[in-house]
């Protein structure tokens, strides 16, 4: 499994998996832990024998990644191999966007926004979110001093199709876009930062936001997608310089929603399948010159638009697997959809 003394490659699309440890409640089960990991980029499942069923009965199938993360790297070393070689894009005026996939419970919020798991306590500074704005501070007042940049924040949930404002009290946005393909999204907020503390009060307060009225924090989670962005702009002209986009994706399990007997759910599992689909797509497209980008196919997929062109830009996938027996069939999916991507 890799550590932290393993040399980091550069790639303009790198597509990882974690495992996440078995947790207190599965381990209370005696669930089986049907994920390996043997070496720093391979994943095997094995898949239970389902006896009943023998058309699905398969053999260990093994997957091969940029960097397999077992159930002991932290996230700082999670951080080190993904996130953080595509700080310095942005610098260079590169779009960069690094994706947390994967089923709910899998980890993906764990990763991204950092620890949830104490009740009524949060802990975002372990997250990828921080530690990246905690690099970009230190890249700015260094060895990009010279540029004059400005940092500015956005935090943005995409749910059903539609956009909103995590820093402004979830206020409902538009997404236009121009006749040269530019798209905005219409009077989102953007905080100019100076420092990683003021990110992480943004951040905590974006996660608040985002789950207020919701009874469990993955309740409305599973079904949104959230999207935290660090914009580098010029002082004078305030024009973007580059921007990287962190994203903590709706459960991929919730596209398979499709045939719930409830219309709202139905729904947005459409929504979720459609905007899941058209992001393999448009990762894909960017390692390709001249391929087709279907970013309009979704609303996700055309906010972020600028990060699936151009040759700075960089996108890093971290795929994340829960181990346990009882999610092997979306485990399998996960590890398929990010086996495609590649
Ligand atoms: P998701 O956002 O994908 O739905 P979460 O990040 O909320 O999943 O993780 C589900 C639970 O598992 C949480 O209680 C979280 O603290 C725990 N967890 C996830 N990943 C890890 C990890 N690598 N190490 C320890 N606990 C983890
Ligand atoms: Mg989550």
């Amino acid at each position: 499994p890799i550590t932290s003394s393993d040399p980091i490659e550069n790639h303009q699309i790198c597509v990882c998996v974690r495992k996440r440890p078995l947790s207190k409640k599965e381990m209370g089960k005696s669930e089986a832990d049907v994920i390996t990991i043997p070496n720093k980029e391979n994943v095997i499942v094995h898949e239970p024998k389902l006896k009943v069923d023998l058309t699905k009965y398969l053999e260990n199938q093994q997957f091969r990644f940029d960097y397999a993360f077992d159930e002991h790297a932290n996230n700082d070393v999670v951080y080190r191999y993904t996130a953080q070689p595509l700080v310095e894009c942005i610098f260079e005026g590169g779009m960069a966007t690094c994706f947390a996939y994967g089923q709910t419970g899998s980890g993906k919020t764990h990763t991204m926004g950092g620890d949830f798991s104490s009740k009524g306590q949060q802990d975002c500074s372990k997250g990828i979110y921080l530690l990246a704005a905690k690099d970009v501070f230190k890249l700015l007042n260094s060895k990009y001093k010279k540029l004059d940049l400005v940092v500015g924040a956005s935090f943005f949930e995409i749910y059903s199709g539609k956009v909103f404002d995590l820093l402004n009290d979830k206020a409902k946005l538009r997404v236009l876009e121009d006749h040269k393909n530019q798209v905005q999204v219409v009077g989102l907020r953007e905080e100019v930062v100076t420092n990683t503390d003021q990110v992480l009060h943004l951040i905590q307060h974006g996660n608040t936001v985002r789950t207020s009225g919701q009874t469990s924090a993955n309740q409305h989670s599973s079904r949104s997608h959230a999207v935290f962005q660090i914009i580098l702009r010029q002082r004078v002209r305030n024009k973007i310089h580059g921007k990287f986009s962190l994203i903590d994706l709706a459960g991929n399990e919730r596209g398979a929603d499709t045939s719930s007997s409830d219309r709202n759910t139905r729904m947005e599992g459409a929504e979720i399948n459609k905007s899941l689909l058209a992001l393999k797509e448009c990762i894909r497209a960017l390692g390709r010159k001249g391929a087709h980008l279907p970013f309009r196919a979704s609303k996700l997929t055309q906010v972020l638009r600028d990060s699936f062109i151009g040759d700075k830009s960089r996108t890093c996938m971290i795929s994340m697997i829960s181990p346990g027996m009882s999610c092997c069939e979306h485990t399998l999916n996960t590890l398929r959809y990010a086996d495609r991507v590649k």
